[in-house]
C-alpha cells in the first residue's frame, strides 16, 4: 500500500471547495507521455494553478499504470524544482470501470478515482459507486461518479448517443452513493469529432461548423438541487481550429473536427463546475507541432528535435486554458 500522501499528491476535496466558492474550475489534463507531463507541470507552476493529472484506460495500456504513477510522483518533485513550494497536484483515475481497478489505483498512490457506472442501470450505478466510495474514503481518496451518458469516443469509452443528466436524480444519487463529485452530461462529448455536421450549423463567414450549445438550463437546475456540490464536465476540449488548420496544412486530414466553444466553458467554470477534462486539445497541439516540424525540416530524425516544439505547443495550450478559460491561475 502506497498512500498518495507519501508522494506529495493531494485529493480533490479542498481544491474543489475553493473552486466552487471562487467561481473557477480546475484543469484535468490527461497524460500518456513524458512531454505531456512536463508541459502540464511547467504550465501549472508558471500560472500558480492547482492541476489534476489524469490517467485513462488507454493511457495505462499505452504507457503502463505503474510508470504513470511514478511520473506523477516525479511531477510533484519537478514542480518543487521549478520553484513551486506547495504544488497542488492530483493523480486521478479517469473512467475507472470496476471496483478492482479503483482499489488497485487507491492502493498504489492515486489521490482521486472516477468510477464510471453511467452505462449501468441507475441502482447498479449507485451500488458500484457506493462500494468504491466506502473503500476510497478509508484512505482519504476522493471519488468522482457519473450520471447521464456522454456521446463520443474517448480511448475505450464510447457511446453513440448521449442522455442528459436528469436533475431529479442528482440528490438521491449523490446522497446514497456518497460520491465527492459528479460528472454530468449537458451536451459535451468525448473526442475531436464531438458533433456530426448534421448536429451543427455553419458559420456563413468562415464555413466552419458551429456546435449546438451546452444545456445550461440543466446545469443550473442541478446546481439548484445540489448547492455547492462539485460538478465535473468531461469531453470538454475546444478543438482549436488553428491547430486543426496547421495539421491539415502539413499533410493531415481532420475534416470538420469540432469542439466545445471556450466561451461556454468559461461560463461553466463560473458555476459549480469545478473540474473540466481536456484531452483531445493536447493531442492536437502535439500533432500540429510535429507535423509542421517534419514538413519544414524533413532531415530531422532525433525525437528531441520534434518533441521539443510539441512540448512547447502543449504548454502554451495548457497555459491558455488555465488563464483564459478556467481561471485557476494564482490559486495556490
Ligand atoms: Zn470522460
Amino acid at each position: 500500500m502506497t498512500s498518495y500522501k507519501e508522494l506529495g499528491l493531494v485529493n480533490t476535496r479542498e481544491m474543489f471547495a475553493k473552486a466552487v466558492a471562487g467561481g473557477y474550475a480546475i484543469p484535468a489534463f490527461n497524460f500518456n507521455t513524458l512531454e505531456q507531463m512536463q508541459a502540464i507541470v511547467q504550465a501549472a507552476v508558471e500560472t500558480k494553478s492547482p492541476v489534476i493529472m489524469q490517467v485513462s484506460k488507454g493511457a495505462r495500456n499505452y504507457a503502463n499504470g505503474t510508470i504513470l504513477r511514478y511520473m506523477a510522483q516525479g511531477a510533484v518533485e519537478y514542480a518543487k524544482e521549478l520553484g513551486c513550494e506547495n504544488p497542488q497536484i492530483v493523480l486521478h483515475l479517469d473512467h475507472g470501470d470496476t471496483f478492482e481497478l479503483c482499489k488497485d489505483c487507491i492502493d498504489n498512490g492515486f489521490s482521486s478515482v472516477m468510477i464510471d457506472g453511467s452505462s449501468l442501470p441507475y441502482e447498479e450505478n449507485i451500488a458500484l459507486t457506493k462500494k468504491v466510495v466506502e473503500y476510497a474514503h478509508k484512505f482519504d481518496v476522493t471519488v468522482e461518479a457519473e450520471l447521464g451518458v456522454l456521446a463520443g469516443v474517448e480511448d475505450e469509452v464510447a457511446s453513440e448517443v448521449s442522455h442528459y443528466t436528469k436533475p431529479d436524480e442528482v440528490v438521491d444519487f449523490s446522497t446514497r452513493s456518497g460520491c465527492d463529485s459528479l460528472a454530468i452530461s449537458i451536451g459535451t462529448s468525448h473526442g475531436a469529432y464531438k458533433f456530426t455536421p448534421e448536429q451543427c450549423t455553419r458559420d456563413p463567414k468562415t464555413g466552419r461548423l458551429v456546435p449546438p450549445p451546452l444545456a445550461f438550463d440543466i446545469l443550473h437546475e442541478i446546481e439548484k438541487r445540489l448547492p455547492g456540490f462539485p460538478i465535473v464536465l468531461h469531453g470538454s476540449s475546444s478543438v482549436p481550429q488553428d491547430e486543426v488548420d496547421t495539421i491539415n496544412a502539413h499533410g493531415g486530414k481532420l475534416p470538420d473536427a469540432v469542439g466545445i466553444p471556450e466561451e461556454q466553458l468559461r461560463e461553466a467554470s463560473k458555476s459549480a463546475v469545478c473540474k473540466i477534462n481536456i484531452d483531445s486539445d493536447s493531442r492536437l497541439a502535439m500533432t500540429a507541432a510535429i507535423r509542421k516540424h517534419f514538413d519544414e525540416k524533413p532531415g530531422d530524425f532525433d525525437p528531441r528535435q520534434y518533441l521539443k516544439p510539441a512540448r512547447e505547443n502543449m504548454k502554451k495550450m495548457y497555459i491558455h486554458k488555465i488563464v483564459e478559460v478556467l481561471g485557476s491561475n494564482n490559486k495556490l
